[in-house]
């Protein structure tokens, strides 16, 4: 499987937009930082809307001895933007990045030219150098604006080439998707760690509308269950739990050199899935 030395256990959250949002971050960052993860990382909204969000973010919980990682864009931000938002973050003893072409929002109003993940990623190393560890995005079941499967790994190994040190996945259910991709990824010479990204599952249709458009798919078998449940949330979520628990296992079985959780800001699923791992033992 993959090339790394330890295996990489981390949370991800998104900068809260309100003060009651704040506040409930930093409890579920206080339980989660109980489990010891390697770091969290948090998003960056699309546009770049969320430059000033994500870094007081980053800051509040490094000062609370967590390791951060922003998540960065070029969002519509110029070069000497970008750059000197890398040497605050490199003035504040940030040295890890996840680095992103960015979601393109849905209103086609905007002017905004998105500019690839592997020109950021090239950018950095030429104005940073082997400062930050960069991490990148990759899709085990194929970015949905991809025309095929080998285009899609050929840029993600674009990104590699440019300076990437490890990926980390978007959600999946299928296991054998990500093993899968893995070994066309290895079969084309790229041995960095590539991390599966895991997605809770909790409320179900935002999951399922989510899913649409980032191209992850749910298995139909998931789909029924939880319809089957109705309104019952408490069978949902038990159920949701019981399923990615199998989903992380099987994934540690066969080799991943970690996992990235998508917390959507909310610790009590995450939290249990980790315990069922022993993740903190
Ligand atoms: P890229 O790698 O630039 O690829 C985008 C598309 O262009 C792909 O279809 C790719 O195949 C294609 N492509 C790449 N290079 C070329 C080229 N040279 N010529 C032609 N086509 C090319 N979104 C946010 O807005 N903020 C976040 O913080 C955020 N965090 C994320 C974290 C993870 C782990 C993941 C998996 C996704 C995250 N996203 C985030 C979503 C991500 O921004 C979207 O999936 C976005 O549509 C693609 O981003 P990327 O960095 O993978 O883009």
């Amino acid at each position: 499987m993959n090339k790394t030395s330890a295996p990489q256990f981390s949370f991800e959250f998104f900068p809260p937009r309100t003060p009651v949002g704040e506040t409930k971050l930093d409890a579920v960052h206080a339980e989660l930082a109980a489990l010891g993860p390697e770091f969290f990382s948090v998003t960056y909204g699309a546009r770049g809307t969320t430059k000033v969000g994500t870094r007081k973010i980053v800051l509040r919980f490094k000062a609370l001895g967590s390791t951060m990682t922003p998540h960065l864009s070029f969002g519509g931000s110029s070069e000497p933007e970008v750059e000197q938002l890398l040497e605050e973050y490199r003035a504040e003893g940030i040295d890890r990045l996840v680095v992103l072409r960015g979601d393109i929002p849905s209103d086609s109003s905007s002017t905004v030219t998105y500019r690839y993940a592997s020109e950021l990623v090239e950018f950095i190393r030429l104005k940073t150098g082997d400062h930050f560890h960069i991490d990148v995005a990759c899709y085990p079941e194929i970015h949905p604006e991809s025309s095929s499967y080998d285009a899609d790994i050929g840029f993600f190994k674009q990104k590699v080439d440019a300076g990437a040190n490890s990926a980390i996945t978007q959600y999946f259910y299928n296991a054998d998707a990500y093993f899968n991709f893995v070994e066309n990824c290895a079969a084309i010479g790229m041995d960095i760690p590539i991390v599966p990204g895991i997605m809770p599952i909790t409320n179900f249709a935002n999951l399922s509308r989510f899913s649409v458009n980032c191209g992850a798919e749910i298995p139909r078998w998931i789909s029924q269950r939880v319809m089957a449940f109705g309104e019952d949330q408490k069978s949902i979520s038990a159920f949701g739990i019981d399923v990615v628990t199998r989903l992380c296992e099987r994934l540690r079985e066969g080799g991943a050199p970690g996992l990235h959780f998508y917390t959507m800001n909310q610790a009590k699923s995450v939290k249990q899935i980790w315990q069922n791992l022993g993740l903190s033992e």
